[in-house]
């Protein structure tokens, strides 16, 4: 396909989602974030240029199954299902999924998210696991930004937001009158994907991204995002 030999002349796509900081957000037109840098920095390494695409969250996969873009980095998650459709690089970070709630809740752990209202962000993990509660009477409302469903927290309209750790403190920073409980809801993996069977490709990743970590580039890159 086009991107493939693109990438192969120089040209590597990053597929993404800039609404999740700090792994990546919008600093004015550009998109920022721990994943942008790192994907700059594995391009550096093959000597590729990187372009990025802003898409939405359940789009990225399709867009590297068509074949349009190169590579996801998304703060994704490794999942059983995902590798049906896409192959992932070795991991580049550990995440949970954390609930948030509003100071004075009676929700204290994940057990209380059942029979109660749960916000998500369409289509990552944390809709996928808040979902199996259905049968538990949790009703689950779906939001294209994670930033929308802490919104819908804060008005009242939502009883709790299960979304990854790191933006859940952006977010919790950014908005009065919330908290994030201790006790995660699940413990998960973030890596890059690629189209299924590209393995030159993914190859290619892997070696980049143990040349960065192993030279320290990685952990600059975090430790400029997330302050320990
Ligand atoms: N880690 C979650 C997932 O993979 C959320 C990612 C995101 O919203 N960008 O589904």
């Amino acid at each position: 396909t086009g991107a493939a030999k693109d990438a192969a002349g120089g040209r590597l796509i990053m597929a993404t989602n800039a609404e999740f900081p700090p792994y990546e957000y919008h600093d004015g037109d550009a998109v920022v974030g721990i994943d942008a840098e790192i994907a700059k920095a594995i391009a550096d390494e093959l000597g590729m240029e990187l372009e990025i695409e802003d898409i939405a969250f359940d789009s990225i996969i399709p867009e590297i199954v068509s074949g349009k873009a190169d590579m996801g980095l998304a703060g994704m998650t490794v999942t059983e299902d995902r590798m049906q459709s896409v192959d992932f690089s070795n991991t580049y970070a550990k995440a949970s999924q954390k609930i948030i709630v509003t100071e004075d809740s009676e929700i204290a752990s994940p057990d209380d998210l059942k029979g109660v209202i749960v916000g998500v962000q369409l289509g990552t993990t944390g809709d996928i696991y808040v979902s199996d509660l259905e049968a538990d009477g949790t009703t689950v409302e779906r939001y294209n930004k994670g930033f929308e469903a802490v919104q819908a927290l804060s008005q009242g309209k939502i009883d709790a937001v299960v979304i990854d750790g790191e933006p859940a403190k952006t977010f919790v920073a950014e908005t009065q009158g919330l908290k994030i409980l201790d006790e995660s809801f699940t413990d998960e993996e973030y890596a890059i994907a690629v189209k299924k069977g590209n393995t030159e490709l993914l190859e290619k990743i892997n070696g980049a991204l143990k040349t960065l970590k192993d030279n320290g580039t990685l952990d600059e890159i975090v430790a400029k995002y997330i302050k320990a």
